[in-house]
């Protein structure tokens, strides 16, 4: 069996591995694809120290920083079910290919996707004008025209976080009212550069075969048709945890997210979690890669007080 297991090869997993494997303990990690969503991610400007990297570089040197430590990396696995530890100390995790490995310590890293709308367009401007990450992106859109579709809290404070940065911001709402907390929705209606649209229904993302040159949306009480035109749209209708395989082994807030407190501690003991998976508030690579070194940090410190003498 293994000291610590990671599930999961984002920036959480890796760096929960790196941390395990430096203090000479045994140490696995497997991940259905290693690199996370690091890998669909174009440029990337706030991993701090490195002032620009993208994202298939990054998954790179997660893999070659690992690849320098005695840890065991299976690629390609789909867990399937955690079965926490009985007598024997020992979690098992099972995979989708039939096949379990047996943990004393388990750190679930196994991130989160961003829900979509479905819409023509939205994959084929992917990272050509559509994207899902004000933080990462911002910056990009600087003096443009922008739409963020979602009216909730993260499409409120993404949009109040563009108005400061780009041209102007349209922000666009499927019901007739926005779900943001109402402090929120205040600071939004107080910026000049923002238009709210309530009660549409994005059809389409326009583009010109490279970039995103607009989108149209229905309004649904009319059923008429409008076009916006606009270099960017960011997406805001929710990002979900990978977490269903988990859902009754371990405590998952309201949203599927990993509960877990300041030591990475999931309810269960001797199981983590760290990065998107988890109920840290902010989904980031530099957030991430802490929280897997401190879910590792927390496995050795179980480790040390479980095993025998
Ligand atoms: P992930 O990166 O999601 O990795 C999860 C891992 O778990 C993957 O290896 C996956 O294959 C594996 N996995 C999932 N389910 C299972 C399962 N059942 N069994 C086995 N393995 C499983 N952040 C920034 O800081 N800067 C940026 O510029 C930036 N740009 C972004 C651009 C895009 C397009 C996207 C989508 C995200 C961006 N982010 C950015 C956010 C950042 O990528 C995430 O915060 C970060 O990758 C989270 O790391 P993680 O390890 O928690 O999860």
């Amino acid at each position: 069996p293994f000291d610590v297991l990671v599930v999961g090869g984002g920036p959480a997993g890796a760096s929960a591995a790196i941390y395990a494997a430096r203090k000479g303990i045994r140490t696995g990690l497997v991940a259905e694809r290693f690199g996370g969503q690091v890998l669909d991610t174009m440029a990337i400007e706030n991993l701090i120290s490195v002032p620009y990297t993208e994202g298939p570089k990054l998954a790179a040197a997660l893999e070659e920083h690992l690849g320098g430590y005695e840890a065991d990396v299976l690629k390609g696995q789909h867990a399937t079910a955690l079965h926490p530890a009985g007598d024997d100390g020992l979690h098992r995790v099972e995979f989708e290919n039939g096949g379990e490995l047996s943990a004393r310590n388990v750190v679930l890293a196994t991130g989160a996707r961003w829900r979509t709308m479905g819409v023509p367009g939205e994959d084929e401007y992917r990272n050509k004008g559509v994207t899902f990450c004000p933080h990462c992106d911002g910056p990009l859109f600087k003096g443009k025209r922008v739409a963020v579709i979602g009216g909730g809290n993260s499409g409120v404070e993404a949009a109040i976080d563009l108005a400061g940065l780009v041209g102007h911001v349209t922000l666009v709402e499927f019901l007739d009212e926005m779900r943001a907390d109402a402090v929120l929705q205040r600071k939004l209606r107080s910026l000049d550069n923002v238009d709210v649209i309530l009660g549409a229904r994005t059809t389409e993302v326009l583009g010109d075969g490279s970039q995103v040159t607009g989108l149209t949306y229905e309004d649904r009480a009319s059923g008429e048709s409008h076009t916006l035109e606009l270099q960017g749209v960011f997406v805001q209708i929710g990002l979900l945890p990978n977490t269903e395989w988990l859902k009754d082994t371990v405590e998952l807030s309201e949203r599927g997210e990993i509960v877990v407190d300041d030591k990475g501690r999931t309810n269960v003991p001797g199981v983590f979690g760290a990065g998107d998976a988890t109920t840290v508030p902010f989904k980031q690579i530099v957030v991430a890669m802490g929280a897997g070194s401190t879910a590792a940090l927390s496995a050795f410190d179980h480790l040390i007080r479980t095993s025998a003498p």
